[in-house]
């Protein structure tokens, strides 16, 4: 049996645990249920946090790395400027620039080598912490809620994420690929969920911007595939499932499903999760926090020019069983852009789409894309989706998101635009637009205010 020994133990709370953001002792921070303030032999100061969500190292120099309970590599953070890891070996650089430099938030994807390095330079980090641990005795300066309960809920996943060097970090994506292939795209306000493929790739394609699915086949699951993916999928995530608060059903169009293969799919679901009743008020918000086999609902994309193929009644008899958001590509206003786009929707046919799902309580996202069309359809652009946002019966719980045009070098969007001379808006341009049809919003006062926000492909990593 394993000893953790010690040699000094808690002093006043809230006056030497590290700093949580400049703003708030480590040992008064909320969420962290567990917390362990050690000095290392060397004398480095290093706080270990631990809440239902992850597992936290917070060293005095400003750096902190961030685990799931699995014991994964999920976030380097610095002060202005950190990276994520997904489970996917993908990583993503955030940093905020100064003023000097203009401002504002400098996002890049990172190579697969400085990956590799942030996974190295972390269990580098993380090592000593562990050794140290396991020797015993260490110098604790601080213990919540107290050395005992501390070091048996901490030292665990401090081994966890001490095993995760590169090597482990290698196998585990390749574990989520064989599981997954790839996860493209979530919404900004999903990026926490638990992804369940019950088809693959987008079943249209033909969208003149998007090739988030370029190359991928279009498949649809068996509720017999789904349910083997989802127990793949569950033992992959494991303790890490506590934190995933919803589920999100992919991948482009679930909803294209049948409806009597779409029931198949959430009996599945239902087999294996608890999804709290509907209008249920008395159910706390965190109510899935923590737990493996709760979550707060399933969301799922959908596109106008499928949707209404659903009846009312259908949608009804999926928000029963734990449908709760739907996602909308909604791109424009303009039935001419639409049209341009090669999307196969038009502005009354969203207003339709959104209309029934609204009639039957889902929670509705929609998404406009700005740059499209470039300088020649700029100003319709922006008048018609302003009109038509304006007709949606959106309230405060949806979401209007507004996500910037990628322009992909050798893609079709970028063929057709060379081809017909249409000049693109520039980042700042883009903002302009934005603001101009925000600026045109009006909100229905009963209903409420919709969440505004952006949509950014280059920020998603899973
Ligand atoms: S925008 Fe949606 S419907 Fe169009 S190709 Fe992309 S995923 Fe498919």
């Amino acid at each position: 049996m394993q000893f953790w020994g010690f040699m000094t133990v808690a002093t006043t709370k809230g006056t030497k645990t590290l700093q949580y953001q400049r703003a708030l002792a480590l040992g008064e921070v909320p969420r962290y249920t567990a917390g362990l303030q050690v000095r290392l032999k060397s004398g480095v100061r290093v706080y270990l946090a631990l809440s239902a969500l992850e597992l936290a190292f917070y060293f005095e120099e400003d750096l902190a790395l961030h685990y799931d309970r699995e014991g994964r590599l999920t976030k380097v953070a610095r002060p202005n400027q950190y990276h994520r890891r997904g489970l996917s070996h993908r990583g993503l650089s955030t940093r905020i620039r100064s003023v000097e430099e203009g401002g504002g938030i400098e996002r890049h994807a990172l190579s697969a080598e400085d990956t590799d390095a942030l996974v190295k330079a972390a269990h580098e980090k993380v090592t000593p912490v562990w050794e140290e641990l396991n020797a015993g005795p260490i110098t604790l300066e601080d213990a919540k809620p107290g050395p005992a309960q501390a070091l048996a809920e901490i030292v665990p996943s401090v081994a966890r994420a001490a095993e995760f060097d590169l090597k482990v970090a290698r196998r585990d994506a390749e574990k989520f690929h064989s599981i997954y292939g790839r996860v493209a795209v979530l919404p900004p306000d999903q990026y926490n969920s638990l992804v369940l493929q019950a088809t693959e790739g987008c079943a249209y394609s033909c969208c003149l911007f998007c090739e988030l699915y370029s190359g991928v086949f279009y498949g649809r699951k068996t509720a017999d595939q789904f349910s083997r993916h989802l127990q793949d999928a569950i033992a992959f995530h494991g303790e890490a499932l506590c934190a995933r608060r919803s589920v999100f059903l992919g991948e482009a169009n679930a909803l294209t499903l049948p409806q009597g293969d779409l029931v198949r799919i959430f009996g599945v679901l239902r087999d294996h999760f608890e999804f709290p009743p509907h209008g249920d008020e008395h159910v706390p918000a965190n109510w899935w926090l923590g737990h493996k086999t709760r979550f707060d609902g399933v969301s799922t994309f959908l596109d106008a020019f499928t949707g209404p193929h659903r009846t009312p009644q259908e949608f009804e008899e999926l928000h029963n069983l734990g449908l709760r958001r739907v996602y909308l590509g909604l791109e424009t206003g303009d039935d001419n852009l639409l049209k341009w786009l090669c999307k196969p929707a038009t502005s009354a046919s969203i207003a339709q789409c959104v209309t029934s799902l609204k009639e039957v309580g889902l929670v509705v996202g929609v998404i406009a894309l700005l740059g499209a069309g470039g300088h020649d359809f700029a100003e319709a652009h922006v008048r018609e989706t302003a009109r038509l946002i304006n007709e949606l019966p959106l309230g405060r719980n949806d979401f209007i998101y507004f996500s910037p045009l990628v322009i992909y070098p050798n893609g079709r969007y970028a063929e057709q635009t060379k081809a017909l001379k249409v000049a693109a808006l520039s980042a700042a341009e883009m903002r302009s637009q934005e603001q101009a049809i925000r600026d045109a919003l009006h909100f229905d006062e009963q209903r409420g205010r919709p969440h505004v926000g952006h949509y950014e492909l280059e920020s998603f990593v899973y």
